[in-house]
């Protein structure tokens, strides 16, 4: 049985995707060195991390890396959380979703409802599971319901949002699907709405021995982070700026809440300063595994925000 107090286990992975079509053609340079398993170089700094990924690195490979086990250890009774963070464009969604249809570009979620059913499908057949999956995005400090389209005033334990039994990972698949149309309904600009919200995905799984009537359950956020680039302070104003500010707060509770947690000696968690760090608390803390992604531009062109970006994994270390 998962122990509560055991050390919480943080893990900082840092990803960099390939130069995009207009960066090459812009004539940007390709800016980081890797160095072994952990280790990247970037404007002659060194950063290690958990393990570093470079641009070649597969869907299959990164999946195979960090997110195996998670799922092993949620079937087990722990709680988790995986984040994906960096600016916008850096390929935090191509992480956590990828091309959700495509076997080889499919990321971490697509991947994880995968090997959940294939896990329980071997396992012993006393075991029933009930897997439940809501699907929703902090905005502004508010949670809409991505299964619903309604804002919740919401509270830590219970955000309100509808939950969806899944059976198979088609299924999962399908609840995604719908989620993401409703999230393209509401906006006008779905890129620039996804880089300033945070999606969160949720895969609860309860099971019990229908003999022994033990039971045991675990729980799995999957975080696609708003985008955490600065806003230029001169350009923004209003809705805007409000927004920026917005972000900034809760990407910097967030970067507290796991350097606390990291270092392990701090008494105080302040978990309460922002509404995502209090949605993620009993999956953060001491029972869990929980996984952030650095994701990162190669490109000069970006070289100020993933400098910044490699310092808030760094923090977690
Ligand atoms: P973000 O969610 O951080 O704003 P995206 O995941 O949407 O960024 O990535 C931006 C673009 O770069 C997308 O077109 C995506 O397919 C591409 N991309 C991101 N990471 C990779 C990668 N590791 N390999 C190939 N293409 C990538
Ligand atoms: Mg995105």
């Amino acid at each position: 049985m998962a122990d509560a107090n055991a050390e919480c286990n943080i893990k900082v992975l840092c990803r960099f995707r390939p130069l995009n079509q207009s960066e090459i053609f812009r004539g940007d340079k390709f800016i980081p060195i890797f160095q072994g398993e952990d280790t990247v170089t970037f404007g002659g700094k060194s950063y290690v991390f958990d393990q570093v990924f470079p641009t070649n690195t597969t869907q299959e490979q990164v999946y195979n890396a960090c997110a195996k086990q998670i799922v092993k250890d949620v079937l087990g009774g722990y709680n988790g959380t995986i984040f994906a963070y960096g600016q916008t464009s850096s390929g935090k969604t191509h992480t956590m979703e990828g091309n959700l249809h495509d076997p080889q570009g499919m990321g971490i979620i697509p991947r994880i409802a995968e090997d959940i059913f294939e896990h329980i499908f071997a396992m012993d057949e006393n075991l029933e599971f009930h897997i439940k999956v809501s699907y929703f995005e902090i905005y502004m400090d508010k949670i809409r319901d991505l299964l619903d389209g309604v804002f919740y005033a919401g509270n830590s334990e219970n955000t309100g949002c509808t939950e969806r039994f899944v059976t198979s990972p088609e299924e999962v698949m399908d609840v995604i699907d719908e989620g993401k149309a409703n999230r393209h309904v509401a906006v006008t600009n779905m890129n620039e709405h996804s880089s300033r919200s945070h999606s969160i995905f949720l895969i609860n799984i309860k099971q019990e021995n229908v003999e022994t009537e033990q039971k045991l359950s675990g729980k799995l956020y999957l975080v696609d982070l708003a985008g955490s680039e600065k806003v230029s302070k001169t350009g923004a104003e209003g809705a805007v700026l409000d927004e920026a500010k917005n972000i900034n707060k809760s990407l910097s509770a967030l970067g507290n809440v796991i350097s606390a947690l990291a270092e392990g000696t701090k008494s105080h968690v302040p978990y309460r300063d922002s509404k995502m760090t209090r949605i993620l608390q009993d999956s953060l803390g001491g029972n869990c595994r929980t996984t952030m992604f650095i994701c990162c531009s190669p490109s000069s062109y970006n070289d100020v925000e993933t400098k910044s970006t490699l310092m808030f994994g760094q923090r977690a270390k």
